[in-house]
C-alpha cells in the first residue's frame, strides 16, 4: 500500500522535489543506487542508517557457482551421497521424469538424488514443456507401449496398488512430471503423448502420508516420494521407500 502511495506521489510533479521523492522509495531499486547516503542523511535515523550500511556490505556480484558433487548434484559441503545407498537399487522397472524446464534451476534438486538411487539404464530424465513424436521418438514409443503408465492424479487415474492386481500386462515403464502442480498440469494435457498411458495415481494406505505433503510448494521433494512410492508398489519391495530420504 505504502510503495503505490509513492508512486502515486512520484507520478505527481507538485508533490515534491523529484530528489527527495526518489531517496523515499526504497523499492525502486534502480534508483536506489544514487541515492542511498542522501536518504540516510535526511532520515538521520540510527535503523536506517545501518540496515543501509548493511546492503552496501552485501556480496553484489552473484557468486561463483559452488563445487557441486558429480552424483547427486548438491554442493560439495551439503553432499547427501553418504545417504544414498551405495550401489543403484536393482529394479525392472523403467522410469522416465519429465522435467519441467524451471525445475532444472531450482536449488533443490531431487531428481539427481532419485537418479543415483537407480542404475542409468533405468532411469530417464526428459527436461521440456511439449513432447511429440517428431521431437522424442523414443519417448513416443514408450507411451504407446501397453505397459507403460503415467502418474497424474486426477478422476480418471486407477489407484496404482490396485491397478496392478487386475493389469493383464505387468507395468514395465511409469512417467511422472516434475514440477510445481501447475507446471506439470500444463505438461500433462497440452501433450496428446501424455493420455496414451494409463494413469493412475498413488491412494492407498501405503502412500498417504506422502500424498498430503504433495503440496504445490513441495513439489520437488513430493516427485522424489512419489517416485520412490511407485516403485515401491511396482517393485513389490518396501527397501525402495525406506532409502528415501
Ligand atoms: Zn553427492
Amino acid at each position: 500500500m505504502e510503495s503505490q502511495k509513492e508512486a502515486l506521489m512520484a507520478g505527481d510533479p507538485v508533490a515534491q522535489p523529484p530528489g527527495d521523492l526518489t531517496c523515499q522509495t526504497p523499492n525502486e531499486e534502480e534508483e536506489q543506487e544514487g541515492c542511498v547516503a542522501p536518504a540516510v542523511a535526511t532520515l538521520g535515523t540510527e535503523a536506517d542508517g545501518t540496515s543501509a550500511d548493511g546492503l552496501w556490505e552485501l556480496p553484489v556480484e552473484p557468486g561463483e557457482r559452488r563445487p557441486e558433487c558429480s552424483r547427486c548434484s548438491r554442493p560439495q559441503k551439503v553432499c547427501l551421497c553418504p545417504f544414498l545407498p551405495v550401489h543403484p537399487l536393482h529394479i525392472s522397472t523403467h522410469l522416465y521424469i519429465i522435467q519441467h524446464p524451471a525445475e532444472e534451476n531450482k536449488v533443490l534438486r531431487t531428481v539427481p538424488l532419485l537418479a543415483a538411487c537407480l542404475p542409468k539404464d533405468k532411469c530417464k530424465v526428459k527436461i521440456g514443456r511439449r513432447f511429440s513424436e517428431e521431437r522424442d521418438p523414443e519417448l513416443s514409443a514408450v507411451c504407446q507401449k501397453s505397459g507403460t503408465l503415467i502418474l497424474y492424479p486426477g478422476a480418471e487415474a486407477a489407484n496404482l496398488e490396485e491397478f496392478i492386481l487386475d493389469s493383464p500386462v505387468y507395468p514395465s515403464t511409469i512417467i511422472i512430471i516434475d514440477g510445481t502442480w501447475s507446471q506439470a498440469k500444463d505438461i500433462f494435457y497440452k501433450n496428446s503423448l501424455f493420455r496414451l498411458p494409463k494413469q493412475v495415481q498413488l491412494k492407498t494406505s501405503i502412500s498417504s502420508q506422502y500424498v498430503i505433503r504433495m503440496q504445490p510448494t513441495n513439489s520437488c521433494l513430493s516427485t522424489l516420494e512419489c517416485a520412490a512410492v511407485a516403485l515401491s508398489i511396482l517393485e513389490k519391495n518396501n527397501y525402495i521407500q525406506e532409502v528415501r530420504l
